[in-house]
C-alpha cells in the first residue's frame, strides 16, 4: 500500500504532462520473466549512444525509424509494456524520474535488460524552468545517481519535465552533458485516456526520424502500444531508442531535439 500510494502521489503531480494514444490490446503480453543480464556499465559507449562515435553508416539513415519514449515512470504498468515491446522486437526510451527510480528499481533493471534506453526525467516532475541553478543541478543529478546505482547504466540524455526548459537549464543541461530531447508527436495520452483515440493520433501523426511521447503511467497508454507498434511496423517502421535515431548525428548537449531528418537532427 506504501508503494501503490507514493505511486498515486506521483500521478497526481505529473498529470498534465503528456502526450498520448490508444489502441486495443490484440496481442498478448508475454508472462515470461524478463531475464536480467549482467550490468554493462555505460554499454557500448555515452559517446556512441550519443551519436558522437558513427559516421555514414547510420541505422536510421537506410530505413524508416521511430523513437517511441515513455515518461514518467516507471510503475506497474511498465513491466506490461516491456512485454509488448519483445513480442515485437521494439526498442523504446524510458525517460524516467528518480522518484520512481527508487520505488521500482526492479522495473529499470528489466528496461536496461530489455535492450531500452534509460533517460532523465528529473527527480520529483518538476518545471525546471522555474527553479534555481542548484535546484535544476540537484533534479538532474540525484536521478542520475539513481538510474546508475539501482541498474549501472548511465543515462546521456535529459527530457526536461513539460518539455520546459530556458536558459539556465540548457546551461546545466550542458554542465552534464546532456542534450535534451523534446518530441516531434504528442498524442495527448496523460490527458485522453482512450487507448484507440491514442493509438490513431500516433499512427496519423508520425513521420520518419521522428520521436513520439507517452506516458507507461497510464493504463490506457500501454493497452494502446501493441496496435502502434503493428501500425507503424506495417509502413516499414523500426523502433529504436532515441541515442540509436540519431546515430551519426552528433547532440550537442545543452541543445533541443525533436527528431532525425533525412539530413540530420532537428
Ligand atoms: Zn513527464
Amino acid at each position: 500500500m506504501k508503494r501503490l500510494g507514493a505511486a498515486l502521489v506521483l500521478l497526481a503531480v505529473v498529470s498534465g504532462c503528456g502526450d498520448g494514444t490508444g489502441a486495443d490490446t490484440t496481442v498478448a503480453a508475454p508472462e515470461a520473466p524478463v531475464a536480467v543480464r549482467p550490468m554493462v556499465f555505460n554499454e557500448p559507449d555515452p559517446d556512441a549512444r550519443r551519436g558522437l562515435g558513427s559516421s555514414g553508416t547510420a541505422y536510421c539513415a537506410r530505413v524508416k525509424c521511430v523513437a517511441l519514449t515513455f515518461d514518467d515512470g516507471p510503475m506497474e504498468d511498465t513491466e506490461r509494456l516491456l512485454g509488448m515491446l519483445a513480442q515485437y522486437n521494439a526498442k523504446a526510451t524510458f525517460f524516467v524520474v528518480g522518484r520512481m527510480v527508487e520505488e521500482f528499481p526492479d522495473l529499470v533493471r528489466k528496461e536496461v535488460a530489455g535492450g531500452h534506453e534509460i533517460a532523465n526525467h528529473s527527480w520529483s516532475h518538476a518545471n525546471l524552468a522555474g527553479l534555481s541553478d542548484a535546484g535544476v543541478r540537484a533534479e538532474i543529478q540525484k536521478t542520475q545517481d539513481a538510474i546508475v546505482r539501482h541498474s549501472g547504466y548511465r543515462s546521456v540524455l535529459l527530457r526536461p519535465p513539460y518539455g520546459s526548459s530556458n536558459a539556465r537549464v540548457a546551461a546545466v543541461a550542458r554542465s552534464f552533458g546532456l542534450p535534451e530531447i523534446i518530441w516531434a508527436v504528442d498524442p495527448l495520452d496523460w490527458r485522453d485516456r482512450s487507448s484507440s483515440l491514442v493509438a490513431r493520433r500516433v499512427l496519423s501523426g508520425t513521420g520518419n526520424g521522428d520521436v513520439v511521447l507517452m506516458h507507461d503511467i497510464h493504463r490506457t497508454t500501454v493497452d494502446a502500444v501493441p496496435r502502434i507498434l503493428e501500425g507503424l511496423a506495417a509502413k516499414g517502421y523500426r523502433f529504436v531508442t532515441v541515442s540509436k535515431l540519431f546515430e551519426g548525428t552528433p547532440l550537442t548537449p545543452g541543445e533541443q531535439y525533436r527528431g532525425r531528418t533525412a539530413t540530420g537532427a532537428r
